[in-house]
């Protein structure tokens, strides 16, 4: 797949760029050792402990990156007005929002594929959309992945899969995203456009929670919590609302469901659409799934339902 040829910067950009690179590398050294003393400890807290020592370590070349390169208000302020989802944010939220973009764009690699040339605003709608579960968490949190590959359209996994016979069996499936492993997170752009308008719908930040969902090794719809929340409570509340949710799209009287069927498919596609709604369609979610909603809110430190009533019903149908 094709790289992006990286962008021209400003003059100085060179020595910018050694500086951080060499930056980076002590940052990665650090972050090594941190993975190893997160190792000999518990899972949870204390892997919540070394993403903030590591936020910290940040801080100082993040500063730096946004006094260079801050996002370009204009086209900040087209993505604003295209995303309603965005657009409800507060004005300090927006302001937070862009620079964690900045440093997103930074950090992160896009790669067009399959025929699609990626623009600076293509990178630049993925990323803000990206960047909203972490906005008040940190960009640390996405340090397990690194590119994003951007195909024109939904593509065709191939999936094989034995039975206790060892007879394989095989299927094509039609996916919108994917990211299931340490590799790119995969994104259709088609998928993308669709993507911000309040409607529950957002692939970028369904694929970008299964990355947080993957941070403790596993994807199970069970993140590392911060200090003061209950991985107990966590699973029970999951599991309560996600088999009501099975039960509702399963059974032989449907109910009528506000919630993309999809969360039925498993613990930790319910994570990553409950999240889709926390973030596009807040209130129904809470109205469904008020604990749900709750432990999200806690989980990722923001009130979108709150956002979302402030902004009234201005996300007009599509
Ligand atoms: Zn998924």
């Amino acid at each position: 797949m094709p790289r992006q040829p990286a962008k021209e910067g400003p003059h100085g950009e060179g020595e910018l760029e050694q500086d951080l690179e060499r930056e980076d590398a002590e940052e990665k050294q650090g972050q090594e050792g941190q993975k190893q003393a997160a190792q000999e400890e518990e899972v949870g807290a204390a892997r919540s402990d070394t993403l903030s020592l590591m936020g910290f370590l940040s801080r100082f070349r993040h500063s730096r990156i946004l006094k260079r390169k801050l996002l370009d208000e204009e086209a900040w302020g087209d993505i604003l007005g295209q995303h309603p989802i965005l657009d409800r944010l507060s004005a300090e939220e927006k302001g937070s929002l862009r620079e964690l973009v900045t440093l997103f764009l930074h950090e992160k690699t896009f790669e067009g594929a399959d025929g699609l040339a990626l623009t600076g605003f293509m990178r630049e709608v993925i990323s803000a959309q990206a960047c909203l579960p972490i906005l008040n968490l940190g960009l640390e949190w996405y340090n397990n992945w690194k590119t994003v590959v951007v195909v024109p359209d939904v593509f065709v996994a191939e999936h094989t899969e034995y039975d206790s016979a060892g007879v394989a069996h095989e299927w094509d499936e039609d996916k919108s995203g994917e990211s299931w492993d340490s590799g790119p997170v995969i994104l259709s752009w088609k998928d993308v456009e669709a993507s911000g308008w309040g409607d529950g719908y957002n692939v970028i930040i369904h694929e970008a929670v299964h990355r947080l969902d993957l941070l403790d090794g596993e994807v199970n719809g069970r993140p590392v919590l911060h200090k003061g929340m209950s991985a107990a409570e966590w699973l029970e509340v999951f599991s309560r609302a996600y088999e009501d949710l099975r039960k509702r799209t399963r059974g032989r009287k449907k109910s009528r469901i506000r919630i993309d069927e999809y969360a039925a498919e498993s613990d930790s596609e319910f994570f990553a659409v409950t999240s889709e709604y926390f973030f596009e369609q807040p209130r129904i979610l809470r109205s469904e799934y008020p604990d749900v909603y709750r432990l999200l809110s806690q989980f990722y430190r923001q009130q979108p339902a709150e956002r979302a009533e402030r902004a009234g019903s201005a996300c007009s149908p599509r």
